[in-house]
């Protein structure tokens, strides 16, 4: 029996992380600012308001178990089969459906670090062993992750652009890389912030996954669609990965209003793709004002900016906090600061042009 006498617990709990989420804060004259979980600061347009209110009415209802309007939407949407889309809570809950499907104790799974926090949290809770590859200065290092995969890897995700560091990897090497990578592993492009990529260099994931039966893309309705609250994303990807996704879904998990949401706001795409257009503004002022103050900032293809700040972190962010502002900090390593409104972001500026030091 455990110390705690918790024996019916698994011991890897306790070797797990917990999932931190972005904090909101409030600082004097109650300004709160948050810019700490990459949201879109854009509240739901007007018919996918309505679409939600609509499905809010029918809430004594399950809802499609298999989400055929949305995943018709998508499918039609990405030009590829209905078989090839595969709907979650969250593409975070589709990461834990892959998890489910493909990893287990002795097996590996790779990715880069950092990237985003819930992969060692998710592999940690499969009982599978995460392999870190560190990125080569801000960037994923391909080469390190290619020669990280041995016999027992089942999963390689490459976060395109990384969350925290906003870097995306280039077509050439990407696609030299998946030509590389082994049948027996499933590599699976993690696209949450594509909306907001502007390098052409930055290949689309659903144009790779095409000619390769082992790669598949993940996708959300959380960033540039503005439904975070609503948990939805998707996986498109080939049919035995697409099934394998559906049958490790718990029943009904993604629910009427979301679904309803995703539909209207692929109907809404043009307006939706407008404001990811003011916040690629936005991020381009956002760094180069902080460039012009005399920081370091990584060119981010995303809707975030990371600033390297080693041992300044968290003071750096309990600056922020202080102005009512939250970012996102690292303890040791830096803050990930989301682009909001023109407001916001001032409101983000002044406390970084105020703070003492700078970084490297
Ligand atoms: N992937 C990445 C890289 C992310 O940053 C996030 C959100 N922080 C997600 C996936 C998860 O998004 P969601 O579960 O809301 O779709």
């Amino acid at each position: 029996m455990s110390e705690r006498n918790t024996p019916y617990l698994r011991a890897v709990l306790d070797s797990v992380p917990s999932y931190r989420p972005g904090r909101k804060v409030v600082g004097p004259g109650g300004r709160s600012v948050k810019l700490s979980s990459n949201e879109s600061p854009f509240g739901p347009l007007a018919p996918v308001r309505e679409a939600i209110a609509a499905a809010a009415a029918e809430a004594n209802r399950y809802p499609d178990p298999a989400a055929a309007e949305l995943t018709a939407a998508v499918a039609r949407r990405f030009g590829v089969p209905e078989e090839h889309v595969a709907l979650g809570a969250g593409s975070v809950g589709i990461l834990q459906q892959l998890l489910e499907a493909t990893a287990e104790p002795g097996a590996e799974v790779v990715y880069a670090w950092r990237s985003f926090e819930a992969y060692p949290l998710l592999v940690g809770l499969s009982g599978a062993t995460p392999v870190e590859v560190p990125l080569r200065g801000e960037t994923h290092d391909l080469d390190a992750i290619a020669a990280a995969v041995t016999d027992r890897t089942r999963l390689v995700l490459v976060c395109n652009p990384n969350n925290p560091t906003g870097t995306a990897v280039r077509e050439t090497d990407l696609t030299a890389f998946l030509d590389a990578v082994p049948d027996h592993v499933l590599v699976v492009l993690d696209e949450a912030y594509r909306e907001y990529v502007r390098d052409p260099g930055v290949p689309d994931g659903v144009e790779l996954y095409r000619d390769r039966p082992n790669v598949a893309v993940l996708r959300t309705f959380s960033k540039a669609y503005g439904l975070a609250a609503l948990r939805v994303g998707f996986l498109i990807g080939h049919p035995h990965v697409a099934e394998a996704v559906r049958k490790t879904m718990v029943p009904f998990a993604v629910n009427h209003l979301a679904q309803a949401a995703g539909v209207a706001s692929l109907a809404a795409e043009a307006e939706l793709m407008e404001r990811v257009e003011a916040t690629v503004g936005e991020r381009g002022r956002v760094r180069g004002a902080l460039l012009a103050d005399g920081w370091t900032v990584p060119a981010t293809e995303a809707n975030f900016v990371w600033l390297r700040l080693d041992g300044d972190t968290l003071a750096f962010a309990a600056a922020c906090e202080a102005a009512g502002v939250s970012v996102r900090p690292f303890a040791g390593e830096g803050a990930r600061v989301s682009i909001g409104t023109p407001q916001e972001n001032d409101a983000f500026l002044e406390v970084a042009r105020a703070h003492p030091t700078r970084n490297r």
